[in-house]
C-alpha cells in the first residue's frame, strides 16, 4: 500500500453561466466537444504524475462548476480516478457542486467512485440576491439538491458556501437561520469580492447594484461569526466553520503548508520547495497535453523567506494563530515597535495570546491583509526576503 502523503486537485473551468461577481477560471458556453478533449487531457495529465499520485490522501475536485460536466464525461473522469486510490489512503474525496446542474444520476457517479464530501455553491436562500448578480441557482434547486444528498447515505459530509454581500443583513439572517436549521456539517463564508473587469464591477459604476458598505460587511461577518459560533460551529479557518470532526482535511493541506498537485487548466501545485501554475487558456492547456508536454506556464522556486511569510499569513488566517516566539524570532530589529504593534492588536481586540500563541480574532479577521501587512513589514526589516 501507497503511504505517500499527497493531495490531488482537479480544475474544471465550465459553467453554465457566469455569475457577476466571478473572477475563477470558468468558462460558459463551452460546448460537450470541447468539454469531453478537456476531460481527456485531464486524464492525460494526471498519468503524468502517476508516480507521484498514486495513493492520494485527499482528492478535490472544484471549478468551475464540476456537476455540470454531462455525467458520460463525469463517469471517465471518476473511473479514471478510482485506479488511484490505494487502500485506506484516501481520507476525503470532495466534489464541488450547483445545485441546479446535480441530479441523482451525476451524484451516483460520484458516490460510487468514492466521493464523501459535497460542497454546494448556495450562497444566499435569497431568489432575490441570487438574481442580483446573475447566479442562476434559485432556492427550490438548493433544496432539491439537498434532499438528494441526504437522501444518500453515502454523503454524511456536506459543506454549504454563502457569500457575504449580495444579500441585505434581513436576508443574512434569514439566511443564517436557515443554514442553522439544515446543520450541515461545514459552512464556508465568504466576503463579496468585487474585482475589476467583472461585470459586477461594471455595475457597481452604473449604479446598478449597490453593494453593502464596508461597514455593513463587517457587521454582517460579525453577525454570521457569532451566530455560527454560538451554535457549536468551530471557526477554524477565517472563511471557514465546522461541527466536530468535519474540518476540510484538503484545504487544511493548503494552509498546513503541504505537498499537492494541481491538474486542469489554471491548477497550481506545490511540492517541497517547488510550486507551479498551469496554463490558464483553455485551448492552449488541451493542445499542450495531447501533444504529450506538461502544461506549466509558471514555476517558482519557495526560498526560505517566501517560506516563512507564507507559512505566518496562512497560521495568522486560522483559529490556531502563530507560535508567538516563532513569530518574534524572525523580527531582528524593530523588537519594540513589533511588540509594541502586537501589544496595540490585543488591546483594540484583534487580536489574543493564548498558550504563547498569537491568533486574530473575529474582528481581526475583517483586516487580516492589513495586520499581516504590518507583520511582514517588521519581518522584512530583519529578514533578508530575497535570500
Ligand atoms: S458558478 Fe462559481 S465558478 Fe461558475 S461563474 Fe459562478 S462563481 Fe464563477
Amino acid at each position: 500500500m501507497s503511504e505517500k502523503d499527497i493531495s490531488l486537485y482537479i480544475h474544471i473551468p465550465f459553467c453554465k453561466e457566469r455569475c457577476d461577481y466571478c473572477d475563477f477560471l470558468s468558462f460558459s458556453g463551452m460546448g460537450v466537444d470541447v468539454q469531453s478533449l478537456y476531460i481527456d487531457s485531464l486524464i492525460k495529465e494526471i498519468d503524468m504524475y502517476r508516480n507521484l499520485i498514486d495513493g492520494p490522501v485527499t482528492i478535490y475536485i472544484g471549478g468551475g462548476t464540476p456537476s455540470f460536466l454531462p455525467v458520460k464525461l463525469l463517469r471517465k473522469l471518476f473511473n479514471h480516478l478510482s485506479s488511484l486510490i490505494v487502500g485506506e489512503n484516501l481520507k476525503e474525496f470532495t466534489v464541488e457542486v450547483n445545485p441546479e446542474s446535480l441530479v441523482r444520476d451525476k451524484l451516483n457517479v460520484m458516490i460510487d467512485a468514492g466521493v464523501n464530501r459535497i460542497s454546494i455553491g448556495v450562497q444566499s436562500f435569497s431568489d432575490r440576491a441570487l438574481k442580483s448578480v446573475n447566479r442562476i441557482t434559485r432556492v427550490r434547486d438548493i433544496n432539491r439538491a439537498l434532499e438528494l444528498i441526504n437522501s444518500r447515505s453515502g454523503v454524511k459530509n456536506y459543506s454549504i458556501d454563502l457569500i457575504i454581500g449580495i444579500q441585505s443583513k434581513g436576508e443574512l439572517e434569514k439566511d443564517l437561520e436557515y443554514i442553522l436549521m439544515l446543520r450541515p456539517p461545514h459552512v464556508s463564508v465568504y466576503l463579496l469580492h468585487i474585482s475589476p473587469g467583472t461585470p459586477l464591477y461594471k455595475s457597481i459604476k452604473n449604479r446598478k447594484f449597490i453593494p453593502p458598505c464596508d461597514e455593513e460587511i463587517r457587521d454582517m461577518y460579525l453577525f454570521a461569526c457569532e451566530k455560527l459560533e454560538n451554535a457549536n460551529y468551530e471557526h477554524y479557518e477565517i472563511s471557514n466553520f465546522a461541527i466536530n470532526g468535519f474540518r476540510s482535511m484538503h484545504n487544511c493541506r493548503y494552509w498546513d503548508y503541504g505537498d499537492y498537485i494541481g491538474v486542469g487548466a489554471g491548477a497550481v501545485s506545490k511540492l517541497g520547495s517547488k510550486r507551479w501554475e498551469n496554463i490558464r487558456s483553455l485551448i492552449d492547456y488541451i493542445d499542450t497535453v495531447r501533444h504529450g508536454r506538461r502544461p506549466v506556464s509558471l514555476e517558482e522556486m519557495l526560498t526560505e523567506a517566501i517560506q516563512v511569510r507564507e507559512k505566518i499569513m496562512l497560521s495568522l488566517r486560522r483559529k490556531f494563530g502563530v507560535d508567538y516566539d516563532i513569530l518574534a524570532g524572525h523580527v531582528l530589529k524593530d523588537r519594540e515597535e513589533f511588540k509594541n504593534y502586537v501589544k496595540f492588536l490585543i488591546e483594540h481586540g484583534y487580536a489574543v495570546k493564548e498558550n504563547n500563541r498569537l491568533r486574530l480574532t473575529d474582528r481581526g479577521f475583517l483586516v487580516s491583509n492589513e495586520i499581516i501587512a504590518e507583520i511582514f513589514d517588521y519581518i522584512e526589516a530583519g529578514t533578508s526576503l530575497n535570500a
